[in-house]
């Protein structure tokens, strides 16, 4: 399954998000997680639709979406070169989906900081820098064999000429993510080689709880990682929310103003950089979300949960979540003309209610 790798520097909480991230059953105890591994934590998508769908149909157990996590230690200044753990997070974060770096903003002087002052920028720029030397590595080596086949198959030009193009964008110190488009580089091309920073980038910023509240600090933090998302929160918050009763987590989170813990907009935000989105079924066993590829077809979409719902696949009888909600019931829905049949080529949308009807 698709996994988001979790990086960034020693001392800026990762290991304490991490935990609260496989704890995540805060507000939430229907969002079940499992532990693998040691580093890796599979956490519930939060979806309060599932809540009411499970309502509206008296369904005996909800199934969130699940997301995957892997905590990536090792990635220091230096690491491409051999420092700390050396290369062997590399394969590590070769085997990510999507990049998360967790960026130190808060300032508590009693953390040490690995290069002695708290700087969200700088921070960014070392870890940036290690995966961009780590692919250049991979390019110098790849560019003299791509060129010599070049010359023996014509359609390996192509290949060749953007992992050259890539290099060119890396020297200058860009990432692949953050700068292929500009420069005209198909990174499709370049998917053979598993270039670290082609993959997407999504930053958690781990602000002090006062931060939180203010919008111009934010925003400031935000412009040095966009296009890619940012997250703000406060790790140490997190992970006491995680232990708190129901009620006293939303106290507390109500008296820092904010909606809902930061972990739920990491796991939300990761999961839609993972190019994922959900569709939804609903009946008396249970109310679920299942996984799909944002763009992916009706029967893609009944593959999902059966392999003989693909293959047999004759239409799909949707409703999209908010009509089922103000319609109250299915045959509300029916009656009021909101549920529709789709066909083979269909294109689902996120929250899309779904009944699939196939031969066996
Ligand atoms: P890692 O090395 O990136 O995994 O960092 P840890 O999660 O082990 O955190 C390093 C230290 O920073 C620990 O003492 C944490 O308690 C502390 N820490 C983590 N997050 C925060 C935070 O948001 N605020 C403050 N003040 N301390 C934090």
């Amino acid at each position: 399954s698709l996994t988001i790798g979790i990086v960034g520097l020693p001392n800026v909480g990762k290991s304490t998000l991490f935990n609260a991230l496989t704890k995540n059953d805060v507000l939430a105890a229907n969002y079940p997680f499992a532990t693998i591994e040691p580093n890796v934590g599979v956490v519930g998508l939060p979806d309060p639709r599932l809540d009411k769908l499970a309502e509206i149909h008296s369904s005996q157990k909800i199934v969130p979406a699940a997301v995957s996590f892997v905590d990536i230690a090792g990635l220091v200044r230096g690491a491409s070169k051999g420092q700390g753990r050396g290369n062997a997070f590399l394969a590590n974060i070769r085997e990510a989906a999507a990049i998360c770096q967790v960026v130190r903003a808060f300032s508590d002087p009693n953390v040490v900081h690995v290069d002695g002052k708290v700087s969200p920028r700088d921070d960014i720029e070392t870890i940036n820098t290690e995966l961009i030397l780590a692919d250049l590595q991979t390019l110098e080596k790849a560019v003299p064999r791509l060129q010599k086949e070049a010359k023996l198959r014509k359609e390996r030009a192509a290949v060749a000429a953007a992992a050259t193009a890539a290099a060119e964008l890396l020297n200058g110190g860009t990432t692949l993510y953050a700068g292929a488009k500009d420069a005209g580089i198909e990174v499709e091309l370049l998917r053979e080689l598993t270039l670290l920073t082609t993959k997407p980038f999504l930053y958690v910023f781990n602000v002090d709880e006062a931060e939180l509240g203010d919008p111009a600090f934010l925003d400031e933090l935000r412009a040095l990682v966009a296009p890619a998302e940012a997250i703000f929160l406060d790790a140490k918050v997190e992970s006491e929310l995680i232990d708190l009763p129901e009620d006293e987590a939303r106290e507390l989170l109500e008296s820092i103003g904010q909606p809902e813990p930061g972990l739920h907009q990491l796991i939300r935000v990761g999961f839609r950089t993972l190019g994922l989105q959900t569709y939804l079924t609903a009946g008396p066993k249970e109310a679920r979300a299942w996984t799909i590829p944002i763009g992916a077809t009706a029967p893609e979409a009944a593959g999902v949960i059966h392999s003989d719902f693909q293959r047999g696949f004759i239409k799909a009888e949707i409703v999209a979540y908010d009509d089922l909600v103000a319609a109250g019931s299915m045959s509300a829905a029916k009656a009021a003309g909101k549920v529709r049949m789709e066909g083979k080529d269909y294109v689902m949308k996120d929250g899309d209610v779904v009944e699939f009807r196939f031969n066996v």
